[in-house]
């Protein structure tokens, strides 16, 4: 779980081809573990224990009505405690603050209520890792460099949020909910606790992990009310609203009809016990809480089903509300434009810190003073369907009350007199287009070379490739208009990845598997084809056929990084360990940081015997995840399985610590103690993982231990144990059990 802030190799952003963002979500590339046939739905899997909070729900929901107001000013102040709560996901208009009055959100209507609520603010990009990366570092994602979801890595030279508040004392921690976010994608940069365990001391994480808001509050929960230092930055993220809608009882009755809005029910529950939290610790009057969506959500409108693949309002529209009793005016609301690059440069106002050089977004302090009440340009862009589908890159401006999107077919919207952005007029507007056009050229040009905007410098070759390889073609070469399809002209095949998504999402593989082959055809050039036919393929047994269909694409596109690994990880999971290793090696070749390839390889060398080889790849996967429960786990085995007890025991001293209540590493150590004839230690260790939680091994090496200390009675006591429940134990191991006990019993 914690983890220290290590080294990065400076790669903007991995080799790895677009793997599948979670808009098109069950086409994970590494399912969760390697039974193959469980992969379908991590979601499915994770069943929070829900009935105990449940309790809580009306106190909850009733709670924050209590809260006190922010005040009548803003107060400036250092060292504030800082809680940024994103939710995933999240349409602004199906908020109750945002004037749905079907929504059953009190907890963050009674924080809007008492605080600053943002009527208009907007995500730069609606995808979840580029967006986040956005929050967190107050650039645009050409200033991020962070595009889609999956292949992209936030650089070590940027600095978060999370970073700034450290370096000046801060504790800082994060609860996450889905892979999207993972460390390995760069945003833990400046967290002492970066809490990505989706499922936990599991090998792979699917792309689609995640965990419900109840499992991030469990997560936080602890780490809270263990805090012994202030201020803290903390940043819980929630994940419920994304697709599959499936919200828990009592939701899921409640919202029958409305599925989604239950979702956001249930995580503002959520965000209820949070807030109990900070309020019954006394420390609402000195923390600072930002609610942030990271991007909307589309439901059928213009032909788009999640979000991710066109700029319209509903994905783009997104809740923004601060809160602060005593630091800032409650019952506030800001009418202008402001965006989700403005809460970094906001939050360092707020704690009266300097303004962070260079950073895109602005203070939204004099906003909220009413100070300025101009509407804020918002760039926008989507690289989804240029990276997944192989269409057009979509950009775009909103400026004034037009919005601009750069497509192959260009459009123009009046936010104010259409909201519902249904009349293009690009071709009645000419002028605003052009102005618009300019303005966009203007601020992508200044992301991407700052100071440029100002006429002095000229684009070097190098940065026009730059501007070319990001999609902005138009931007160096007016002519150049032969980015892919637009989009809007696919609808027919968004639909049908949308359908085969629900079949996946239904457990209707045979029906989704038709979909994606027919998607094949249409798309050969494009990886992920052939990983969601082959996925489908997988999830009904038929591994002959996966394997079949991967290789046909690794024919077509030789340097996949997806594709091969994919292959890789099907043959690991059917047991061609040979071809699994090989296949990894290639991955290995394409990406040298690959996790998952470096988690397969060291647990193939390590299960076929090759433990030193097994180590360095360990080593290798740890450096990338340090906090991987899986690869510590296996890591101190391999060790001890080559004599090196004490590393392995430093090793599991420090699982112990970061999973208490998982009597696992107890075990192994109380078993390494025994190889070390210290059965003092040994039985210490595995008496504590007894309390934790007894099992068959425990008794066993608990009657080894005192064995070989000649306690006869203590060794009977626990090989009778042992021999009450011997399912799935080793038979040979409970043959000299039985025989033990008996030889033992005669002596008496
Ligand atoms: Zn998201």
């Amino acid at each position: 779980m914690s983890k220290k802030k290590r080294s990065r190799s400076g790669r903007k952003h991995s080799s790895a081809p677009a793997s599948k963002p979670q808009p098109a979500g069950p086409a994970a590339p590494q399912p969760a573990k390697p039974a193959p046939a469980d992969s379908a739905k991590s979601r499915k899997l994770i069943r929070p224990a829900f009935a105990v909070l449940v309790l809580l729900v009306v106190a909850a929901a009733a709670y924050l009505l209590f809260l006190r107001p922010g005040g009548a000013k803003v107060v400036r102040a250092a060292k504030m405690n800082v809680l940024l709560i994103t939710l995933d996901t999240t349409r602004a208009d199906r908020l109750g603050c945002y004037g749905y009055d079907k929504a059953k959100t009190p907890n963050l209507d009674a924080l809007a209520r008492n605080g600053v609520l943002f009527q208009n603010a907007y995500s730069q990009v609606p995808l979840t890792l580029p967006s986040h990366a956005s929050i967190m570092t107050g650039f645009n994602p050409i200033g991020t460099g962070v595009h889609n979801n999956g292949a992209y890595v936030l650089a070590p030279e940027k600095t978060t949020l999370a970073e700034v508040l450290k370096a000046d004392g801060y504790a800082t921690a994060a609860f996450l909910a889905s892979f999207s976010v993972d460390s390995r994608f760069g945003l833990d940069q400046g967290f002492d606790v970066y809490d990505d365990s989706f499922q936990e001391g599991a090998p792979f994480k699917a792309l689609n992990s995640e965990r419900k808001a109840e499992q991030v509050y469990q997560a936080f929960s602890p780490w809270f009310d263990n805090l012994k230092t202030e201020p803290f930055f903390c940043w819980l993220h929630f994940f419920d609203p994304h697709l599959p809608y499936s919200p828990p009882a009592p939701y899921s009755d409640q919202f029958a009809d409305r599925p989604y809005d239950g979702e956001v029910a249930y995580m503002d529950y959520v965000v209820g016990l949070i807030m109990r939290k900070v309020k019954d610790r006394g420390l609402l009057g000195r923390t600072l809480v930002v609610v942030a969506g990271d991007h909307g959500e589309a439901f059928g409108e213009r032909g788009e089903s999640g979000h991710g693949v066109f700029l319209y309002d509903m994905t783009l529209h997104v809740p923004l509300i601060v809160y602060a009793e005593g630091h800032l005016p409650a019952q506030k609301t800001v009418a202008a434009r402001v965006r989700l690059i403005d809460v970094l440069p906001t939050v360092v106002d707020l704690l009266d810190k300097p303004a962070q050089a260079g950073v895109e977004g602005t203070s939204l302090i004099p906003y909220i003073l009413k100070k300025s009440r101009k509407n804020l340009d918002a760039y926008i862009e989507t690289y989804y369907p240029k990276e997944n589908f192989g269409w057009a890159p979509l950009s775009g401006l909103i400026s004034g009350s037009q919005k601009y999107i750069r497509a192959p077919k260009e459009e123009l919207y009046d936010l104010t007199a259409d909201p519902a952005e249904a009349r293009n007029l690009i071709a009645v507007e000419p002028k605003g287009a052009d102005a618009l056009r300019a303005g966009l050229d203007r601020l992508v040009k200044e992301s991407l070379i700052p100071g440029s905007s100002s006429g002095k410098l000229a684009l070097t070759a190098e940065e026009q490739a730059r501007l070319r390889s990001l999609g902005y073609v138009d931007y160096t070469d007016k002519t150049a208009r032969d980015q892919g399809s637009d989009p809007k002209d696919k609808l027919e095949e968004l639909k049908m990845v949308q359908d085969a998504e629900l079949f996946e999402y239904e457990g209707k593989y045979q029906e989704a598997a038709a979909l994606h082959a027919k998607m094949l055809v249409l798309r050969p050039g494009a990886p992920s084809s052939y990983v969601n036919l082959a996925l489908a393929q997988a999830r009904m047994k038929k591994f002959d056929e996966a394997i079949e269909t991967l290789k046909q694409g690794i024919a077509k596109i030789p340097d996949s990084e997806l594709l091969i690994s994919r292959l890789g990880y099907t043959y690991l999971v059917t047991g061609r360990i040979p071809d699994a290793l090989a296949t990894m090696t290639q991955v290995l070749a394409l990406n040298p940081r690959s996790v998952d390839a470096l988690t397969a390889t060291a647990m193939i060398l390590d299960d076929t015997g090759r433990k030193v080889e097994a180590q360095e790849y360990f080593e290798r996967a740890l450096a990338v995840e340090p906090e991987n429960k899986f690869l510590r786990t296996s890591y101190g085995q391999c060790l001890a399985a080559t004599g090196r007890f004490t590393d392995a025991l430093d090793i599991y001293t420090k699982l112990t610590q970061d999973y208490p209540q998982d009597p696992m590493a107890y075990q192994l150590m109380g078993f390494t103690h025994i190889l070390l004839k210290d059965f003092d230690k040994a039985i210490e260790n595995l008496k504590q993982a007894m309390f934790i939680k007894p099992s068959p091994p425990v008794y066993y090496f608990l009657a080894t231990a005192y064995r070989e200390k000649g306690d006869t009675a203590e060794t009977i006591r626990y090989l009778e144990r042992y021999l009450e429940d011997t399912k799935g134990e080793n038979p040979s191991r409970v043959r000299n059990a039985e025989k033990g006990l008996e030889a033992l019993k005669k002596q008496r």
